[in-house]
């Protein structure tokens, strides 16, 4: 096996693990963050067999997708998402999961390609980062949810968040088990909903305990990155 194969093989076990020591025996999705690897490190992560990748900026995003086209990969956006680039986005990846506020709504769905399925979003909260711009508040949630669930070339998925990296376990699990409770009220709204995306290298396995069905991994599959950038403008 390639270095490439070992880390991933051994992320899946690991989050394998976290999901059946939480009593959580649904598989728990990888969204591998490739934000700043090259193409041919991504390639190397789909021959080992990995579908979804994530990515920050629209403008990084679009030569990588262009250049691996072909695959069969899975793309995410999970940086924030400027008015300006909604189109772009929504012609180029099949996922969006950092929907904050109604203005990206109409541009989405208008640019949404009719040969395309409908693109899947998932609303980005600000659960506990008061520090963040990004992010709806818990109390904006269900009518931004129906307003992309009005959208017919739109598809509601969930819910995403990005906790602040406290130092304190408690204070971190706190935020995971918030999101929880906010997902189960929106399945009761909207039963189709089946992904609550939070968790990354350093506390994945605090948040699949939670109830996290997709964790966004980086540093942990790919190795470090030169510099952090945890919430990144697209
Ligand atoms: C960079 C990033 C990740 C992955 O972070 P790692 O610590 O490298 O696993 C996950 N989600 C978002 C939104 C990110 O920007």
């Amino acid at each position: 096996m390639t270095p490439r194969h070992d880390a991933l093989a051994e992320l899946l076990l690991a989050i394998e693990n976290a999901a059946a020591a939480a009593g959580r025996p649904r598989a728990t999705r990888l969204l591998a963050v490739s934000k700043t690897r090259t193409p041919s490190e991504v390639a190397a992560l789909a021959d080992a067999g990995q579908v979804a990748f994530g990515e920050n900026y629209v403008q990084e995003a679009l030569p990588k997708i262009d250049a691996l086209r072909g695959r069969g990969l899975e793309w995410h956006l999970i940086g924030h998402l400027q008015s300006n680039k909604a189109k772009d986005a929504a012609l180029a990846f099949d996922w969006v999961q950092s929907v904050d506020r109604p203005r990206l709504l109409a541009a989405l769905a208008r640019h949404r390609p009719a040969e395309a399925p409908p693109l899947d979003v998932l609303i980005q909260v600000n659960i506990d980062d008061e520090a963040s711009k990004h992010g709806c508040t818990p109390m904006d949630v269900d009518a931004l949810a129906d307003a992309v669930a009005a959208e017919p070339r739109l598809r509601l998925r969930g819910l995403m968040a990005i906790p602040a990296p406290h130092e304190d376990p408690a204070r971190r699990r706190a935020a995971f088990r918030a999101m929880a409770r906010l997902f189960a009220d929106l399945q009761d709204r909207h039963p189709g909903i089946d992904t609550l995306s939070m968790g990354m290298s350093e506390d994945f396995a605090e948040a699949i305990a939670e109830g996290a069905t997709m964790v966004r991994i980086g540093s942990a599959l790919f190795g470090p990155r030169p510099s952090k950038h945890e919430e990144s403008t697209a």
